[in-house]
């Protein structure tokens, strides 16, 4: 799934989770949300987390597209080290964007395996990236997202 479609996504599981949460700094809620959803994509080349931030294309280096940083292990490792290192909520709000992020990368045709190495298992569904299906999902989430604020 395209990199806009994931901050539209992160931007309106944010809103939707806003008055749940409460965030004290609603700013820092917002920014690690919306970095947490395109944070997974860090495996791949040419995505927007890599060409935001130069140094993170190594790691796609190392790993293949949705492998390790497509599982349920790596946000809750990312959470962990974030909330130790930082206020304990920093990594709460890094892990619904990430969530947000395998959620809808598991609607697409390639899925995720939540569970890799442990399972062969991939949650999939009906998008092809790229196609007018996603943008049919960007468009759906601006709208939820304009709802939400208005
Ligand atoms: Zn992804």
């Amino acid at each position: 799934m395209l990199g806009r479609t994931h901050l539209a996504i992160g931007l309106l599981t944010a809103l939707a989770l806003d008055s749940f949460i409460s965030p004290i700094n609603r700013i820092a809620y917002y920014l690690l949300v919306l970095i947490g959803s395109i944070l997974p994509d860090i495996d791949h080349e040419g995505s927007t987390i890599n060409n935001i931030v130069p140094l993170t294309h190594y790691a796609a280096k190392l790993v293949t597209h949705r492998g390790i940083f497509h599982t349920i292990f790596a946000p809750m490792a990312i959470a962990f080290v974030i909330s130790t290192l930082t206020q304990a909520e920093y990594g709460w709000f890094v892990l619904i964007g990430y969530l947000s992020h395998l959620a809808s990368d598991s609607c697409t045709k390639l899925g995720v395996n939540w569970l890799h190495p442990f399972s062969d298992q991939k949650l999939v569904g009906p998008i092809t990236t790229g196609t007018w299906m996603e943008t049919l999902l960007f468009w759906a989430a601006l709208f939820g997202i304009y709802v939400n604020v208005f």
